[in-house]
This record gives C-alpha cells, sequence and structure tokens, in this order.
C-alpha cells in the first residue's frame, strides 16, 4: 500500500482543507462515553492547523436516516475537539448549506470548522454515483484539497470518502498512515501462533469476512452476537439471542475448511443468558447447548460468553504472539454481561507479540472497562475496517487515485 502523503499536497498555508474524518464517538444522552476517535484526530488536524491551513472537519455520526435528526448532531463533537485542540472551533449548523459556507468564508489561516453531520444528506451514502457525486461536488466547493484520514470508514464508498477523493487534489492524512502501518505488519508477516477473536453486533458484516481469515490464522475465537449462529450450526437452539439462519450453510462450510487447515475455531461452550435485554434483567450462567433449558425457556438471550469460554479463549490469546480483536464478547456496556469482554482485554495486555484491538465499540470497551490504551500494541479507531484489510480485499476508499495506490504483494518491500 503506498500512500500519497500530507506533504504531497504542497504547502497548504491558507488553502481551505477538507478533512474526512471519523468521529462517530459513542454518544449517551448527548454526552461523549469514549472520545478516543477524537483525540485519534488531532495528529492531522495540528500538522494543518500547523501549516497555516483553513481545517473543515467533515465527519458522520450514527446512522440517521440521509436526514437532520438532532440526537446525531455533531456540535457536542466539535465541543470535544475545541477542548482538545485548545482553540475556538467553529460548527456550521449544516453541511453544505447556508451556514457551512459562512463558516468556511470565516476561516483565517489556522482556523478551524466543523461541518454538521454528513449523512444528514441522502447523497453521502446513496448507492446511485450520480447521487453520491453531486453530494460530493457541494462539498468540493468548499475546499481546495481533501486529506482522507477516516480509517473507520476508508472500506466504504461514500460521497465523502470516495467521491470527494477524485474532485479534489487528495492526501492520506496521518492517523491512516499510522494504521496501515500496524495492519500491514498483520497482513505480512503475522508472528505464530495468530489468533483472531471476534464478536460483537453486526454479525452478517463480519460472518462474511471469516473464509477469508482462515487460511492466515491459527485460531478463531468466536464471541459476541455472531456466537449463536454457530451454536445453531451446531444443532443447538439458541431462544431469542442474535442468530443469521440463512448464514448457517455458510458457517457449517467455515467449520469444514477450518477443519482442513488445522485452524481452531473457538465455539463458547457456556454463556450468560439472560430473561431480556436490560440492565435488570435476571440472568444466569448455562451450557451452550441448553440456552433454552433455562427458567427462561425460548425467551432466553445469551448476552455474553460464559467463564468457562473466556477462561479457554484467555489462555489461547496468551499463548499467541500476535493477536487481532474486534467486537465486544457481550453486552459489555451492562455490568452483568461484561466479564468475557473484560476477561479478553486481559490477556491481551499480557500477549508478548503484538496485540491490536479494533472496532469503535472494542476500543470504547477496553478503556470503559479500566484499561489504558498503553497496554495494548495498537488500538485502530476502524473494526469493519481493519478487517476487511486483513482479508486482502480492495477497499473503495482505498482504491481512489487521488491518494493511494495497491502496490501489487510480490513488489512489496517486507520486513518491520
Ligand atoms: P465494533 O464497533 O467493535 O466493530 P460492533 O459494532 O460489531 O463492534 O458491536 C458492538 C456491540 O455488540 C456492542 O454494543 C455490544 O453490546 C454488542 N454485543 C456483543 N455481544 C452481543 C450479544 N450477544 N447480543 C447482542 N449484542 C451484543
Ligand atoms: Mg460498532
Amino acid at each position: 500500500m503506498s500512500l500519497r502523503t500530507l506533504e504531497s499536497l504542497g504547502s497548504l498555508s491558507g488553502k481551505r482543507v477538507i478533512v474526512r474524518c471519523d468521529l462517530n464517538v459513542p454518544l449517551q444522552d448527548g454526552v461523549i462515553t469514549d472520545d478516543g476517535r477524537v483525540r485519534a484526530s488531532l495528529a492531522t488536524l495540528n500538522a494543518l492547523i500547523n501549516q497555516g491551513a483553513r481545517v473543515i472537519v467533515v465527519s458522520h455520526l450514527g446512522r440517521p436516516d440521509g436526514k437532520p435528526d438532532a440526537k446525531h448532531s455533531l456540535a457536542p463533537v466539535a465541543q470535544r475537539l475545541s477542548e482538545l485542540l485548545g482553540k475556538p472551533v467553529a460548527f456550521a449548523r449544516d453541511t453544505v448549506g447556508v451556514s457551512a459556507a459562512e463558516a468556511v468564508d470565516a476561516l483565517e489561516n489556522g482556523d478551524v470548522a466543523v461541518l454538521e453531520n454528513l449523512r444528514f444528506n441522502a447523497g453521502e451514502t446513496s448507492k446511485d454515483d450520480a447521487v453520491r457525486g453531486a453530494f460530493a461536488a457541494e462539498l468540493a466547493a468548499l475546499g481546495d484539497a481533501m486529506v482522507s484520514d477516516g480509517f473507520g470508514v476508508v472500506h466504504r464508498k461514500q460521497a465523502s470518502v470516495y467521491d470527494l477523493a477524485q474532485l479534489l487534489p487528495s492526501a492520506a492524512g496521518l492517523l491512516i498512515a499510522a494504521e496501515l502501518k500496524v495492519l500491514d505488519r498483520l497482513t505480512e508477516t503475522p508472528e505464530r501462533p495468530y489468533t483472531v477473536v471476534l464478536g460483537g453486533s453486526k454479525v452478517s458484516d463480519k460472518l462474511g469476512v471469516i473464509g477469508h481469515l482462515l487460511p492466515r490464522v491459527d485460531n478463531l475465537l468466536i464471541g459476541g452476537g455472531m456466537l449463536f449462529t454457530f451454536l445453531a450450526a451446531q444443532g443447538h437452539k439458541v431462544g431469542s439471542s442474535l442468530l443469521e439462519p440463512d448464514q448457517i450453510p455458510q458457517v457449517l462450510e467455515y467449520l469444514k475448511t477450518a477443519a482442513e487447515l488445522g485452524v481452531t475455531i473457538g465455539i463458547p461452550t457456556d454463556v450468560v443468558v439472560a430473561s431480556k435485554f436490560g440492565a435488570d434483567a435476571d440472568y444466569m450462567v448455562t451450557p451452550a447447548h441448553a440456552i433454552e433449558d433455562t427458567p427462561y425457556g425460548a425467551s432466553g438471550i445469551g448476552l455474553d460468553i460464559g467463564p468457562v469460554t473466556a477462561a479457554a479463549f484467555a489462555e489461547a490469546i496468551r499463548g499467541s504472539n500476535t493477536v487481532f480483536w474486534n467486537g465486544p464478547m457481550g453486552v459489555f456496556e451492562l455490568v452483568p454481561f461484561a466479564a468475557g469482554t473484560r476477561a479478553v482485554a486481559e490477556a491481551l495486555t499480557e500477549v508478548d507479540g503484538l496485540s491490536v484491538v479494533g472496532g469503535g465499540d472494542s476500543a470504547a470497551a477496553v478503556r470503559q472497562l479500566g484499561f489504558t490504551d498503553e497496554q495494548f500494541g495498537h488500538i485502530s479507531t476502524g473494526g469493519g475496517a481493519s478487517l476487511e484489510f486483513l482479508e486482502g480485499k480492495k477497499l473503495p476508499g482505498w482504491e481512489v487515485r487521488g491518494w493511494s495506490s495497491r502496490v501489487p504483494r510480490s513488489s512489496r518491500v517486507t520486513g518491520k
């Protein structure tokens, strides 16, 4: 992967530079619960400020439906960014409208403005090239150059990531460069044993990558919402847990491939089952094959891996020299269902080789559980993006001529 770096854009003093960040932070009642992604954006923003650029920050937040929606406003993020930069940050109430134009016009050299949530505009994520292109053109009119630094969205073919980079001189930011340096180590020469731990709730996205990961890893440990599709594939009933029935044939295929390749797939043998989803639910530990045999019957819902599984996963992780983890093992946001995630996080901190945590919620989880960033080799801001990189997929945001070109594997110089 060769990247066009910031320097390739020449002097940016006085230039209006649109920076596509990923400031999609977790919010609870309008309060940021983990500002890791805001902090991760600072290196590039400070570099631009120091050059005297007029910095225009754009990002999405959550999944609003292509129209304004107050609870997904970036206003609290602009506020936090101002605190972290130690300087005023202007905020525009729209992304490409009157307020945005005014905010951009008012910028002096070294100033920063944040525009409102990109996804308040249907064009941002439209599948229609023309609709997306039209929105990208409106964005492009606000700037003289574009810096792509939103690692969490770099794999998405969206207006501000993909189309915009083709309309303006563009380069990759410092965050993307740093993320790729670590991920290259995972794809080129991982020290073995190499263990990948998968969890979280985006089940179908993540099940899709397993086929590509199997030939590359020694152990694949399955937790989070997707574990129930594995249990179902083994013939177990899973009550009201997350389940993707149409993925069962695929999962059976994976199990067969793994056996052929000699890859161990860790499927939980015990789980924590709750009477309902919520902090006030009743819950108990049960063998993974007996989820519906609890007092909650078929309405029981699996919300964490059990203690036996957590101990086994921790042992496999500690015995590895390279570990990549994406996706919480359970609903860590609720205290009774956080133990599995905590055990896995703890084990990662004890890995002698390279340990990488990827994903917005996974990163938030380790910080909320009291771990510090320094206890891990690397905490990536992107979960889906890291996974797609690891599986070797071509990523739309990375394929744009403007700021990256993929170097054929054979001609790459490897080494650490
Ligand atoms: P990441 O952002 O790290 O890539 P995801 O977005 O895929 O991770 O998933 C994170 C969410 O998964 C968390 O909010 C967590 O509560 C949820 N989750 C984990 N296990 C379960 C489960 N068994 N059932 C429902 N949700 C789960
Ligand atoms: Mg997430």
